[in-house]
């Protein structure tokens, strides 16, 4: 039987950072064994509904290279459903959960349920109580199925539950966490349909599945605690289940589940902090799953080649932004130079470095520009950073070792020298600092540290920086000049 897996996300808002490693993990599996992947959206509950979120989904789905071959696909800015099993959407599938309802109650598995909203509350309260674990108390269990279904025919307001028998253990192998058993007395009867005719999520998932042929459910750990439902379902309709793969949590360094208070947990976020798609998706592959040997940098054909749910872990990933930085800055600095250019100007505008107009016709400055400092980037954002030393012109030496590079003896000599040098020069290639270098050794002596050292404080008040020949050909001759002039100025205020 060949595999078919799905991501089943609920467009109830933006794309969490563990459904999308849900979402690969799926995708992984299914490409390894030349299985389908399917994306189904789940939107039964119509009250957590918000627009735009199938969009934001399949965008973000779609820029991570997580391509799914059946299901609900973005094609010319138009949502449009590709496969032979749909609908893919649930909302568009309610024909098929009335007949499949209709079918358990004919068989007794399901009843309706016609207690209130407030006899509800009160049960519950009342189990607290008793410090008993508040559960339905079967209060409409018994009527008869044709009494039941004339009142919900004339109009009454009604459930349908799921019938669980007494004391029955169900037993299910999880290929994560073993084997599982949960006595039906240790659950509720749970809702199948609800009082606007919409299937509740356990019904739905569990019909789907099944139509759709799934043969593995792999999906978050938070599911773990339904599955017992869903196999019962299962076993009521006569229906196989699928191999269940529950995937441990994404935990925070102090263990906890990863959420929102705690800062990024949106897929969105990281694209717009200016990580690859490429070091995002290897990251996340890691967070809950080793490879075989140490490997840690891995091309998507490369996860696919090494990927295999044997090896996802059963205790929480730890979200590590260290981690994913390393990673991702290895992407940054093997990545095509004018692709990732381009990446770059939306952050150089950002930051005020550059209009849009005028990234058209700096685009080749832009390209020398992040040639030089890709290697001290781990993500697009940072460019702001490591970029301010060709905008800030208010040289400033930034600590106490480039404060003494600019006291020392032969400072101004070195400025006097290298701005008739830059003066005189025609133009200021890369080529230029290695020749002036040279020259301006010949002629004052100075060499290494005490040539190169004053010469950066001077030109961008650090110490340290990228490539010197680029950095002067990336300031150009007028800031240079300039630079030189306001040093000069500085120095004299600061005697
Ligand atoms: N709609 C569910 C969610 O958004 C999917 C759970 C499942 O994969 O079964 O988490």
């Amino acid at each position: 039987m060949s595999v078919r897996v799905r991501f089943a996300p609920s467009p109830t808002g933006f794309v969490h950072i563990g459904s999308l490693r849900t979402a690969l993990y799926n995708y992984l599996f299914a490409k390894k064994n030349n299985g389908s992947y399917i994306l189904r959206i789940e939107d039964t509950d119509q009250s957590r509904l918000v627009g735009g979120a199938v969009e934001n989904m399949l965008d973000i789905l779609s820029w991570c290279g997580i391509e799914h071959n059946e299901g609900v696909v973005k094609k010319d800015d138009e949502i449009i459903q590709v496969g032979e099993c749909g609908p893919y959407i649930q909302s568009e599938r309610l024909g098929i959960y009335k007949k499949y309802i209709q079918e358990l109650l004919e068989k007794g598995c399901a009843y309706y349920c016609f207690c209130s909203k407030e006899r509800l509350e009160q049960v519950r309260e009342e189990q607290l109580e008793r410090h008993e674990t508040p559960k339905y108390d079967g209060h409409c269990r018994d009527y008869s199925l044709e009494e039941a279904k004339e009142r919900a025919e004339k109009g009454e307001p009604c459930v349908v539950r799921l019938r669980l028998p007494e004391n029955k253990d169900i037993i299910f192998n999880d290929a994560v966490r073993g084997r599982v058993v949960v006595n039906t007395n240790d659950l509720d009867d749970q809702v199948l349909i609800k009082t606007d005719g919409f299937p509740t999520y356990h019904f739905a998932v569990v019909v789907d599945d099944y139509l759709m042929g799934i043969t593995h459910v792999i999906r978050g750990e938070e599911w773990v605690i339904s599955t017992p439902k869903h196999v019962y379902l299962y076993e009521a309709f006569g229906w196989q289940a699928p191999l269940f793969v529950h995937l441990p949590n994404i935990l925070n360094s102090e263990r906890k589940k990863l959420s929102k208070r705690q800062g990024d947990v949106a897929a969105a976020d990281f694209k717009k902090k200016g990580y690859l798609p490429e070091g995002l998706i290897n990251y996340l592959a890691l967070v809950g799953w080793s490879p075989e040997d140490e490997q840690e940098i891995f091309k998507m054909e490369e996860l696919i080649e090494s990927f295999s749910i044997e090896r996802v872990s059963k205790s929480g990933g730890i979200f590590d932004t260290d981690k994913l930085n390393w990673v991702n800055s290895h992407f940054i600095k093997e990545y095509d130079l004018d692709v990732l250019s381009k990446l770059s100007i939306p952050y150089l505008i950002e930051a005020g470095y550059m209009t849009e107009e005028e990234t058209i016709e700096k685009i080749d400055w832009v390209k020398d520009l992040v040639s030089i400092i890709r290697e001290r980037l781990s993500s697009l954002a940072e460019i702001k950073k490591e970029a301010a030393i060709f905008f800030n012109n208010e040289i400033k030496p930034e600590n106490e070792e480039a404060k003494e590079m600019l006291r020392l003896a032969h400072i101004h000599e070195l400025m006097n020298i290298f701005e008739e040098k830059v003066k005189n020069a025609e133009t200021i290639d890369q080529n230029f600092g290695k020749i002036l270098f040279k020259q301006i050794q010949k002629e004052t002596g100075y060499k290494g540290k005490e040539l190169y050292m004053p010469i950066r404080v001077f030109l961008t008040g650090e110490i340290h920086g990228p490539d010197m020949g680029m950095t002067l050909k990336l300031l150009g001759k007028e800031k240079i000049l300039s630079r030189i002039q306001y040093v000069r100025d500085y120095l004299i205020k600061n005697q």
